[in-house]
């Protein structure tokens, strides 16, 4: 779009003014034109300053992201290769499912907010307005039911890496969150459509929160849940960690494509893992299991000691409790 060709060309030069010349040349389009999508550009929220010798210099852009910026930051990143952005969506995830005939392999779903975010089993998944990472990952696979299950490892060490990196001592509660403080920080769904042995398509979609306040929690949600501002008080660049998120999931989702090799992203997991050598609940339906966790296996499994009988718990139908 011609909007966020002149976006990105302001925010490459953001130190200096660009004439309005040079943006209608480079682009084909007439000054006026040019004029145009500017006024678009500031009734979105982006300050641009101009002055008629000197041009237009962009000085702040709305909280939200952007999707020219994000394609530059990850133009060395084969994997993602469409990105959709909405401000409002019922959920990514739905979103992949009912879109799926026509999505491409490698496409981007990302969401300022959702109204129907949700978890695993259901559960809803709060996702309040330009404060979060809302989004999902839609792949077309060539990989075996065998290597399918270490996808939620491969996200949650690829989220995990991005996060410590910056210095954040999180942690990973098996099977499917990102923990901090002991709160939830981040939660990852996926979803998968398999015909007999081939694999349809693969959702991935997670929820990171980042700017919301200690008071945009409900109060429900606030006893259990963190952001990254209200534990270390200062805001964060959501597209900054988002680019580090898929660049990770990148090169761990090739090391599974290419060479079913996922050590190092389980050794994330496994470093950095809130259940490793505690005592455990696991919640089946209406059943429950008390163990120790003594490891986690080769395919994202957990090994629990259930009174010396070491037993192996797959993610798909349970839930895990930490007993304090
Ligand atoms: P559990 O963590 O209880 O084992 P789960 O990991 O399966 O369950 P998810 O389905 O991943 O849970 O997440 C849904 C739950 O997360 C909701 O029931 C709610 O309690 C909590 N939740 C909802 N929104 C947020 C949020 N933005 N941040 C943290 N927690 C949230």
């Amino acid at each position: 779009m011609l909007k966020d060709e002149i976006l990105l060309t302001l925010s490459s030069n953001s130190k200096e003014f660009t004439s309005g010349e040079d943006i209608s040349d480079k682009l084909g389009i007439s000054r006026a034109a040019v004029w145009k999508y500017i006024k678009t550009l500031r009734e979105e929220g982006y300050i641009i300053e101009s002055y008629s010798r000197k041009g237009y210099k962009l000085i702040s852009s709305p909280n939200i992201f952007s999707v020219e910026g994000l394609k530059s930051s990850l133009v060395k990143n084969s994997l993602i290769k469409e990105i959709l952005h909405y401000n409002t969506i019922d959920s990514t995830n739905d979103f992949c499912k009912n879109s799926s005939d026509t999505l491409k392999d490698g496409t981007l779903v990302l969401a300022e907010t959702q109204t129907q975010g949700r978890g695993r089993f259901n559960r809803p998944w709060f996702s309040p307005k330009g404060t979060g990472i809302f989004c999902s990952i839609f792949l077309k696979p060539k990989l075996s039911p065998y290597d399918i299950s270490k996808i939620t490892s491969i996200i949650c060490a690829s989220i995990a890496k991005a996060l410590l990196d910056m210095n954040i001592p999180i942690s990973v509660k098996w099977p499917n969150d990102i923990y901090l403080d002991g709160k939830k920080l981040g939660g990852i769904l996926t979803e998968m459509k398999c015909d007999m042995d081939e694999i349809n398509y693969l959702i991935i979609g997670f929820g990171l929160n980042i700017n919301q306040s200690k008071e945009d929690f409900p109060e429900d949600i606030d006893k259990t849940a963190l952001s990254l501002k209200s534990y270390l008080n200062q805001d964060f660049n959501r597209e900054e960690i988002l680019v580090s998120i898929l660049n990770n999931f990148e090169y761990f989702y090739k090391a599974l494509l290419n060479n079913s090799d996922s050590k190092e992203a389980f050794q994330i997991i496994k470093d950095n893992s809130y259940v490793l050598n505690k005592e455990v609940i696991i919640l089946k339906g209406k059943e429950s299991i008390a163990g120790k966790v003594i490891d986690l296996g080769h395919n994202g499994e957990l090994l629990l000691d259930i009174n010396g009988k070491i037993e192996q718990i797959y993610s798909g139908e349970v839930s895990l409790r930490v007993k304090n």
